[in-house]
């Protein structure tokens, strides 16, 4: 069977000696965060899904979600283990407190969500969902919806969804055709059918709270004609208990190669009573609030699977007995030595520890941003922070989500046959993971939004902030514990200041071509760079750094040369090719 410990250890070095969060501990939310209460978050979450929700991931893999007159039951044992995560109160851990909640910064919500979802990716997307649900409505929504309906998100006893997609309108929402047709009382009916909807229904919660996009009678087309509703389960009685039900319904369940736990629904909206959030056609706009911190989770959701496929590969490795070291034999009274002494073996192993914990560094950093965007002293300081946040974000979902399904992939291959037999369970993973490179915008689309967005966001100051916070970090690090890693970080960053400078004077087709490698090349050196952080604060303390930062240096940044060279070709032989229409 699979194991998992949550990677506590790892966190509490990341929080006070990389991110050094007492250097900020007179802001907002960082305030409350004593060095025990951080232990004791981390502590409280491990357990918590060491014992209550990893067991159940297999099983809920297996059983998966059915639905049953208008009803979707989830796997057995998930309402149990979901309620003691509220019981908790990890439901409410970054919530406002005015709202009931612990306003905690996002970052702290971020490691706890990287164990909940290593220990069981499907449960952990109930409250994902919810809380991205929440921060919309807390950006957006009138206070009557607000008071009505934050407490009891914040505490888990309500869920919540995001109702985006149509099955003809994915990536490009400017076909959306779902409509919303005024009502006397000031509400709106609203009709449509949406598909692939996250926890879209269940039994977890007494109520759903359902964010959904559709377009009122006079809306202009396209992207600006669209408007956010919120559309309950239950209606909502003034006292605040729960009324009629709601004409939202699922009408099927995907049936998908991962995630089973997780219902995955088919919504017709048959005029059902919803209301709105926001101004009129602002709706694209008002989601998007939400969506820089729902991108960042996805990207630790993506890792979160590398983390557990890595724990499982580490441990066969270094159990499974085939063949003899290169240098001969490592133990002789045995017939063999474990896999773990071959180089090759070892080689995917590393890459898997260097590139999660290196990218956990990065996600963490992202988050920390968006917190200070918020709760920093001066404008000056949020204003950096908001860009540094912007930036990175394409870059930690797309490229974090994509070292989940290599690592997920990797840690396969370490269990040779064993790894593609379902007993061992670590093909669950790659298939779990795999999600992450696609919802939430597609990786592809990702690199679009960094390349043609990001980049030349008020002149370039998002890339400048981020290569001279690198540069800050250079001057930090001479002469000190990370020394030998200054020289090539700082090669690294010219080397792609000339591929970005190169990318900026192409046209949209070259840009397009060019977008992929351009995000993999700012999230390689971006996690080289948490690697030189990494080591330059390892010294005095019990945390072996250095030799995982050398062989990210060693192995995995060189491949920012080749990334580089491929930016510079731009998209010709991608554009021209025979392949089929280009218009
Ligand atoms: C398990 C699961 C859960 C989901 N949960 C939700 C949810 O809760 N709520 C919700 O609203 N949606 C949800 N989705 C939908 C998900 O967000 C979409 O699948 C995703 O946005 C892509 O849309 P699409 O599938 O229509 O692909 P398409 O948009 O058709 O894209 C197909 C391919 O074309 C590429 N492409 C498309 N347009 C461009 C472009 N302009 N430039 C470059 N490349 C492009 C894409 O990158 C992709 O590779 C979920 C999907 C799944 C499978």
């Amino acid at each position: 069977m699979p194991v998992y410990k949550a990677p506590i250890e790892d966190f509490a070095f990341l929080f006070n000696h990389v991110l050094k969060i007492q250097d900020h501990k007179h802001l907002k939310g960082f305030d409350e965060l004593t060095p025990d209460l951080l232990e004791a978050v981390l502590e409280g979450a491990g357990k918590l899904v060491e014992e209550e929700f990893f067991p159940l991931n297999r099983h809920g893999d297996e059983e998966g979600c059915r639905l049953e007159d208008n009803h979707v039951y989830v796997p057995s044992g998930f309402a149990e283990a979901y309620g003691k995560y509220c019981e908790g109160g990890w439901a409410s851990l970054t919530a406002d407190e005015c709202d009931g909640g612990q306003a905690l910064p996002h970052m702290i919500g971020g490691a706890v969500m990287e164990m909940l979802s290593s220990a069981n990716f499907s449960l952990s997307l109930f409250p994902l969902l919810s809380h991205s649900a929440y921060m919309a409505l807390k950006a957006h929504a009138s206070e009557d919806i607000r008071n009505a309906y934050l407490p009891k998100m914040a505490s888990g006893q309500w869920t919540g969804t995001m109702h985006l997609t149509e099955p003809h309108a994915g990536t490009d929402l400017a076909l959306l055709r779902t409509k919303a047709k005024p009502l006397d009382d000031g509400s709106y009916a609203i009709e449509g059918t949406k598909i692939f909807i996250t926890c879209g229904e269940h039994e977890l919660a007494e109520n759903i709270i359902h964010l959904v996009l559709a377009r009122l009678p006079d809306a202009p087309e396209g992207v600006r004609g669209i408007s956010l509703f919120v559309v309950p389960k239950f209606m909502v009685n003034e006292d605040g208990s729960l009324g009629d039900r709601n004409q939202v319904f699922c009408a099927s369940l995907e049936k998908k190669m991962g995630i089973h736990g997780s219902p995955t629904c088919v919504m017709n909206l048959d005029g059902a009573k919803g209301f709105l959030v926001g101004a009129p056609h602002q709706g694209l706009k008002s989601m998007f609030t939400m969506m820089n911190a729902a991108r960042l989770f996805v990207g630790i959701q993506g890792l979160s699977q590398a983390e557990v496929a890595y724990q499982n590969a580490h441990a066969y490795a270094c159990d499974r007995l085939q063949g003899r070291g290169p240098r001969g034999a490592v133990d002789e009274h045995s017939a063999a030595d474990p896999i773990i002494v071959h180089p090759d073996v070892r080689r995917m192993l590393l890459t898997q520890k260097s590139q999660i914990e290196g990218g956990r560094a990065l996600a963490l950093f992202a988050l920390m941003q968006m917190d200070l965007a918020h709760a920093a002293d001066n404008q000056e300081e949020r204003e950096e922070a908001d860009d540094l946040t912007a930036f990175l974000t394409p870059v930690v979902k797309a490229h974090l989500s994509d070292i989940g399904s290599e690592g997920a992939n990797l840690a396969v291959q370490c269990f040779g046959g064993h790894g593609f037999v379902r007993e061992w369970g670590v093909e669950q993973f790659v298939r779990d993971t795999r999600i992450c490179q696609i919802y939430e915008g597609t990786n592809g689309v990702q690199a679009m939004d960094l390349v043609g967005r990001k980049m030349n966001l008020h002149d370039g100051r998002l890339p400048r902030r981020f290569f001279d916070k690198i540069t800050q970090s250079l001057t930090k690090m001479e002469a000190g514990p990370a020394e030998e890693f200054v020289a090539p970080l700082h090669a690294g960053v010219t080397k792609l200041q000339d591929a970005l400078a190169q990318l900026a004077t192409m046209d949209l087709a070259d840009r397009g071509a060019a977008a992929y490698p351009a995000m993999q090349a700012v999230g390689t050196l971006s996690i080289a760079w948490m690697w030189a952080e990494m080591a330059h604060a390892s010294t005095n303390t019990n945390m072996a750094k250095i030799p995982t930062a050398r062989f990210y240096f060693q192995q995995i940044l060189p491949k920012l040369d080749y990334l580089c060279q491929i930016i510079g070709h731009g998209g010709q032989v991608i554009e021209t090719h025979p392949i089929g229409h280009v218009a």
